[in-house]
């Protein structure tokens, strides 16, 4: 008999939503508790790197999230003026016919998600957590803000970044650093030269665009914070633009377009990674809950879906739960591991522009080469 049959999944982002999807997929009964009233995703894009897409074909939704998405083969790096410095050309993981990597809205990839979970019949309480969770030898009781109570083989703390689950088992201090950036992204009309991601090189600031359909593409902007000057929802357009003037090229060119805040995200990036194992007992954190990488690799939400493909092949075997989850760290360790160190490498380069020896592009093409390596 297999050692776990009921679980709790504590978050419904990407990994909670795709653990979930893979369990009820295996069998195993999993339900979701999220703490946002509604589904709530940023109205901005995501790259889904073929790693990404290679372990989505696990749930299901790859035809879905490719034919959603805008594909591309390949991430151009520029000069402050847009001029070509380098290519990473991306491996194709998939068969013929399927991009090396996509851009797509998170809002896409969300309802393909959540259309998945409903396929899978996966129970979602949404507006709801934990209270108290206690655990034993056998399994673990959870008490919940909605005033019922329930009994799990196993808990998944798949609740990002500020992990309440984690601060449980772990501690307060196993938390994650910022790192002295932030992001901004806006979503423009795309310019009919970008056909794939580009990062373009500044003397401040690195900045770039991904498309993500025919007729969008998103403008990102890391700018390593000075000022840290606060940002209303009325001055973002104003700053975000202030800040893209010192880019030319396609930069320059959709800079004007960027005007209305609420298509416009900014969010100080932070890093983390909590060292092997990654579970107490019976309870198991995976995603951004355990490993958090800046965004520079855009490799996080990657990481995430692999998490939750890993724990459920692992869980439909049968063996003790403890060695289970400990094969689900030493699966999982050195790749994500990979992940941050790399993300984290280019993040502490880019806060000085031009240093000697510093190779963002060389960086990335060995991280992808690395995914390419199948989970
Ligand atoms: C600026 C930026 C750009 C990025 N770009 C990319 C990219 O292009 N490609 C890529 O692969 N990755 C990217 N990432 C990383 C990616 O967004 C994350 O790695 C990914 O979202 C992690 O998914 P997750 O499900 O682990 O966590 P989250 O997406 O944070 O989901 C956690 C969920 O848990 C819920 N929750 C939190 N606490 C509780 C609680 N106590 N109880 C119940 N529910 C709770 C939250 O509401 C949320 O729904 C980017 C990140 C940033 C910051």
């Amino acid at each position: 008999m297999r050692p776990v049959e009921r679980v709790l999944i504590v978050g419904g982002g990407i990994a909670g939503m795709t653990a979930a999807t893979a369990l009820c997929r295996a069998g195993i009964a999993a339900e979701i508790v999220e703490r946002s009233p509604g589904w709530s995703v940023y109205g901005i894009g995501i790259s889904i790197q073929g790693a990404t897409l290679r372990a989505l074909q696990a749930i299901g939704v790859l035809d879905a999230v490719v034919a959603a998405g805008y594909p591309y083969s390949r991430v151009v790096a520029c000069d402050v003026e847009g001029r070509v410095t380098g290519t990473v050309e991306l491996p194709p993981l998939l068969g013929p016919g399927y991009p090396e990597c996509i851009g797509i809205m998170r809002p896409v990839l969300q309802r393909i998600l959540q259309d998945a979970l409903e396929a899978a019949h996966v129970p979602v309480r949404l507006g709801v957590t934990f209270r108290t969770m206690v655990q034993d030898d056998t399994g673990v009781t959870v008490d919940f803000t909605d005033g019922t109570c329930g009994r799990y083989d196993l808990v998944v703390g798949a609740d990002g970044i500020q992990s309440q689950v984690r601060s449980l088992i772990f501690g307060a201090d196993a938390g994650p650093e910022e790192t002295g950036q932030r992001v901004w992204r806006a979503m423009v009309p795309r310019a009919e030269t970008v056909t794939s991601r580009c990062m373009f090189f500044g003397p401040r600031n690195k900045a770039g665009c991904n498309p993500v359909s025919n007729d969008e593409m998103y403008i990102f902007l890391v700018e390593s914070m000075g000022s840290g000057e606060r940002i209303t929802d009325a001055d973002a357009p104003r700053m975000m633009r202030d800040l893209l003037a010192d880019f030319g090229g396609a930069i320059a060119q959709a800079r004007a377009s960027i005007t209305d805040p609420a298509r416009i995200a900014c969010r100080p990036i932070s890093s983390m990674l909590l060292p092997a194992p990654w579970h107490r007992g019976r309870v198991v954190l995976i995603g951004d809950a355990v490993h958090c990488p800046t965004p520079q690799m855009a490799s996080g939400a990657g990481m995430a879906v692999e998490d939750a493909i890993v724990l459920a092949e692992l869980l439909r075997e049968t063996a003790p739960v403890a060695d289970l989850l400990d094969r689900f760290a030493v699966r999982r360790f050195d790749r994500c591991k990979g992940v941050v160190v790399a993300s984290r490498t280019v993040s502490e380069w880019e806060k000085t522009p031009g240093l000697k020896g510093a190779d963002p592009v060389g960086v990335l093409a060995r991280a992808n080469a690395a995914l390419a390596v199948p989970i």
